[in-house]
């Protein structure tokens, strides 16, 4: 790996922003960005889609019999300049954004199986370094070696204000009340499930963002990133 091309892992509560700023900070590096949390979107979808979960009633057993039939990547996107998620080959990334699958897929990235696929995925992804990946367990499972990581956070009423406008922007129907709901379930099951929980690495730079802007942020994170790039070469 050159010198240059460090890992960064950014990890922190659902609708932190955290991809707001991996995008940017990959962008802005010449780095690639991945976006995990879309992974597990595609993942909740294929299960919804081969009816391997119905409720909050999931089959495990058959779930995990079905990874070997799922197939998640990332196509680069000219227009968005951003890389889009693909299930079975088929741009999904429009219906992983939708509410249906919000409210599942914490469910689904609670189960080994499925994060045994996507982890093994994401590692060999960021094997040659440059990249920025953001998620809940890249700093402690999936990159515990990355060279730099953030932690971020922000007040729930915050999160769910932000979530909310970004829905309606990209026109998905949804109320204050369903996101907040939303995204304080998830945080809950992300934090007490029994593999790769929810949690701020000892190595992380904790970033509160609740009264920063976005240019602020990406100022804080661009400089710890430039940093830490000049400290290696
Ligand atoms: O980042 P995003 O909010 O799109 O992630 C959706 C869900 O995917 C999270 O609420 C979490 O349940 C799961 N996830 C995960 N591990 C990751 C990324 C996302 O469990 N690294």
């Amino acid at each position: 790996m050159s010198a240059s091309r460090i890992n960064i892992a950014i990890d922190g509560h659902s609708s932190a922003g955290k991809s707001t700023m991996a995008k940017s900070l990959a962008k802005e590096l010449s780095f690639v960005y991945v976006d995990t949390g879309a992974m597990y979107r595609a993942a909740a979808l294929f299960c919804m889609r081969e009816r391997l979960i119905q409720g909050n009633e999931i089959e495990e057993s058959r779930v995990e019999q079905s990874m070997d039939r799922m197939f998640i990547s990332f196509k680069y996107n000219d227009k968005s300049e951003t890389s889009d998620v693909h299930l079975g080959g088929v741009n999904v990334e429009k219906e992983i954004r939708s509410m249906d699958v919000a409210r599942k897929v914490s469910l689904i990235a609670a189960i080994p199986a499925v994060r045994h696929k996507l982890v093994r995925l994401q590692q060999r992804m960021a094997d040659k370094g440059g990249v920025v990946m953001d998620g809940r367990d890249i700093g402690t499972v999936v990159l515990p070696k990355a060279e730099l990581k953030f932690f971020i956070t922000s007040d729930p009423d915050i999160r769910a204000q932000r979530r909310l406008d970004e829905l309606q922007r990209e026109g998905i129907a949804s109320s204050f009340d369903e996101v907040r709901n939303n995204i304080i379930e998830r945080d809950r099951i992300d934090s007490s499930r029994a593999v790769a929980p929810l949690r701020q690495a000892e190595d992380s730079i904790v970033l509160d963002n609740s009264n920063l802007t976005i240019e602020e942020q990406f100022q804080f994170l661009l400089s710890h990133a430039k940093k830490t790039i000049s400290s290696k070469q």
